[in-house]
């Protein structure tokens, strides 16, 4: 007989024993071959409409999953189970990009007349929707500098405020918060905790474990993998899940079935993946550390970084991306340093299988940070090719920038 299930709180397939380690978990998770011929992986399905063969079963949803296209198919519901059981969330939501998962879950735990405190050191464009539709919606936001002690946030906070929104570690210059001291925080004056856990990754940072109320991941990056696919998600605790619904339900937003198919097929093999990115990113961290022309490297898998004793107690694992401070130098010198790359190519986002630099302009996307870099900072995302091309790669471009300063 079949039971009738409230669809949007359906957790499809979750029969995974728990006392299986999480890369095994990422190949397993919502996977259900003898329910498609044995295929392995979930077929897509395109549709707006869903059929019910009778009147009684269109009224009591008869599918485990949403009764429109536009709240998703069975591999979008795939895909939300998945990363909510990796993360240790209430429930998942997928949208259209990581920016869209930010913005929607901000809209969800605040709205005209309530305050807003956000890390100064978020990924910029998420600071051009707060100072513009967000402020235009009555939320006023304050920035705080993610480096300051606890105190001092502390005292940034209003009677209005209703959270907190930092990323760690943060965009560009990777500082590492106390995630636990600050959900705190916000919990002792009624606020909620939203994380941007890009980085993290819902495999190496269990942000619900560690206090956070919402958990937002861009899957365009590390879940994907492969530089083909825009996708968000918005990871929500039990006691907001009617807000996040609602909102997320209210906007309208509707993920690809063919991107969520490939960020499903990214996530199988993303534990190995990010294991060779970090391997290799800490030896061309530690080898940048002791060349001429790198003034600091910026990335809290070092032991001497700033954030390392927070990232080794809190995280599973790290990942491929860093900063790099280079001497002070001329525009001359950063041509000849990005131009001189033959695998690192040119190139915004990160977490597919290539390596990429960028130069990484902060200082217009900062407002109250008091320790920032000095010099042209460049970010890099190590990816899975060989780590001796690599690292030949940035020798050659450092030699080139540290020569064009005689030029
Ligand atoms: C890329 C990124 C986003 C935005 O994700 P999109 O899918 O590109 O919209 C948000 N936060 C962080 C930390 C990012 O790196």
């Amino acid at each position: 007989m079949h039971q009738a299930a409230p669809w949007h709180n359906v957790r499809l397939m979750s029969k995974k024993p728990p006392h299986q380690a999480d890369d095994t978990r990422v190949t397993t998770l919502g996977r259900d071959p003898h329910a498609n011929f044995g295929v392995v992986n979930a077929p897509v399905y395109h549709a707006s409409t869903i059929l019910y063969p009778n009147y009684e079963d269109l009224r009591d949803h008869k599918y485990p999953f949403s009764p429109y296209g536009r709240m998703g198919t069975p591999g979008t519901n795939t895909l939300e189970v998945a990363l909510a059981e990796l993360e240790g969330a209430h429930g998942c939501r997928l949208c259209p990009s990581g920016l869209n998962a930010v913005v929607t879950s901000l809209l969800s735990v605040a709205g005209s007349g309530e305050h807003v405190l956000m890390a100064d050191n978020v990924y910029e464009p998420i600071r051009m929707a707060a100072d513009s539709v967000l402020k235009r919606m009555g939320l006023s936001i304050t920035y705080f500098d993610p480096c300051d002690p606890l105190e001092a946030i502390a005292a940034q906070f209003t009677a209005t405020t209703k959270a907190v929104f930092a990323e760690s570690p943060g965009s560009l210059t990777f500082e590492v918060m106390d995630i636990p001291a600050l959900a705190d925080l916000a919990h002792d004056r009624d606020a909620v905790l939203v994380v941007d856990n890009t980085w993290g990754t819902p495999l190496h940072f269990k942000a619900f474990q560690h206090g956070a109320d919402i958990s937002v991941h861009a899957c365009t990056k590390y879940v994907s993998g492969h530089s083909d696919v825009m996708l968000g998600a918005i990871n929500y605790s039990k006691a907001l899940a009617p807000r996040v619904e609602k909102t997320f339900r209210s906007l309208g937003l509707c993920a690809a079935p063919d991107d969520v198919y490939l960020a499903l097929r990214g996530l199988r093999t993303m534990a190995v993946r990010l294991e060779r990115h970090a391997e290799s990113a800490v030896f061309l961290a530690h080898w940048l550390t002791k060349q001429p022309g790198v003034a600091r490297v910026l990335n809290p898998m070092l032991p001497g970084d700033p954030g390392h004793k927070i990232w080794a107690r809190d995280f599973l694992g790290g990942n491929g991306l860093f900063g790099v401070e280079l001497v002070p130098g001329n525009d001359k010198q950063l041509a000849a340093f990005f131009n001189s790359f033959e695998l690192f190519g040119l190139g915004f986002s990160w977490g597919g299988f290539e390596s990429l630099a960028v130069p990484g302009h902060w200082r217009s996307a900062r407002t109250v940070s008091k320790t920032l870099p000095q010099g042209p900072l460049v970010r890099l995302h190590v990816g899975l090719e060989n780590v001796e091309d690599l690292r030949r790669d940035l020798e050659k471009a450092l030699t080139a920038y540290n020569a064009a300063a005689n030029d």
